[in-house]
């Protein structure tokens, strides 16, 4: 049996062009298990060229009318023909960026040599937010070098190395530090009590050892009116590797029986180890840039909604809410939070019939 995958591209002036996507064959007599439905490589070959096409076709259109002078509407001088690669998801795609010229109308004092780039203006940094908003998110919860195999794996995208996606992240991180509204505070935490900011790390190993890699465990004990005390160790490997924690907390002054807070990026384990240690139960918090990281999907939704013709009242309170509902989890106050993303799920049904109507109107407009 064989399949074919074409593309139907429309034009924003009505041109109609058909393109050939793939082609799969399957064989019916002899079938094996390997041959059922699509292959994740051919999954990804599909992917990357659907990518191919569908950029470098909405690239030429948006190039194009980006030549169109917004002051006197006449088609500005293309000056070259250069091209861009962008990295996407689903693929590193070479599109034609060529240089645009100035129009005469706006170039008042008569330059010839000013020119500008539509598409470096539309994606300085050469990758797309989708891109960079994942890449962030997996290098938040992975090691960056199994962030970057996770999704070369699974998706067509090229193999980055694993400094980009440190980059990145931290890039994201500064950005979200920056858009929050409200300063991270302290969590609840009583006077005298103990907490252990605990994180995981993979490092490479010496050449010849048994794994290339080697976990790590490093953290803090704090308490407040005390200069924190570090600890570090390798839970796979070493004879004791809890001695060094407990001998964190008992320089610390803390005793048996005493309340710990471990604060972590939400990785199970690490809590854990800390429980192990004390043979005490442990209050666990999710930090604030792993919290942050978790809420995030959610304000880029509302964000990408406020840039729509949405009514400003429902967003708002949907952003205020959703700001709340941080914060209530960061202080441990699950119930709570659990109430205000409740309220959340109201404004953003709200959101979407006021949406919905929009839609219907402009279809019958
Ligand atoms: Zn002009």
């Amino acid at each position: 049996m064989e399949w074919g995958i074409k593309l139907e591209a429309r034009s924003g002036w009505g041109e109609v062009e058909t393109i050939e996507v793939a082609h799969f064959k399957r064989r019916v007599v002899g079938l094996t298990a390997e041959e059922i439905g699509l292959s994740l490589d051919e999954a990804k070959q599909v992917l990357a060229e659907l990518q191919r096409l569908v950029l470098q076709t909405q690239m030429e259109e948006y190039t194009y009318c980006a030549r169109v002078c917004p002051a006197c509407l006449k088609v500005r001088r293309q000056r070259d023909c250069r091209t861009r690669t962008i990295q996407t998801l689903f693929g590193t795609v070479t599109v034609d960026a060529p240089r645009i010229n100035i129009c005469p109308c706006s170039n008042a004092i008569g330059f010839v040599d000013l020119s500008f780039s539509s598409l470096a203006e539309l994606l300085p940094d050469r990758c797309t937010p989708e891109l960079r908003r994942i890449q962030a998110e997996l290098g938040a919860r992975h090691s960056f070098p199994e962030a970057g195999r996770l999704l070369s794996r699974l998706l067509p995208c090229s193999p980055i190395n694993h400094a980009t996606i440190r980059n990145r992240t931290h890039r994201v991180a500064a950005e979200m530090e920056a858009s929050s509204n409200a300063d991270p505070v302290e969590p609840s935490i009583s006077s005298g009590e103990t907490v252990v900011m605990i994180d995981g790390a993979h490092i490479r190993a010496v050449p010849g050892h048994q794994s290339r890699h080697l976990d790590v465990t490093v953290g803090k004990v704090e308490v407040a009116g005390r200069k924190p005390r570090r600890f570090a160790f390798a839970p796979k490997g070493a004879d004791h590797p809890l001695d060094n924690l407990r001998t964190a907390l008992a320089a610390q002054g803390w005793l048996p029986g005493q309340k710990v807070t471990a604060i972590s990026d939400g990785e199970a384990v690490l809590p854990n180890l800390v429980r192990a240690a004390t043979r005490e139960p442990v209050r666990h918090i999710l930090d604030w840039f792993h919290l942050s990281m978790r809420m995030r999907p959610i304000e880029q939704m509302l964000l990408g909604l406020s840039s729509r013709d949405i009514q400003v009242r429902p967003l708002q309170a949907a952003q205020a809410s959703i700001e709340r509902a941080r914060q209530l989890l960061w202080h441990g106050r699950p119930a709570q939070a659990d109430q205000e993303l409740t309220r959340f799920a109201d404004h953003s049904q709200n959101i979407a019939r006021r949406s919905e109507r929009l839609s219907w109107m402009s279809s019958v407009i």
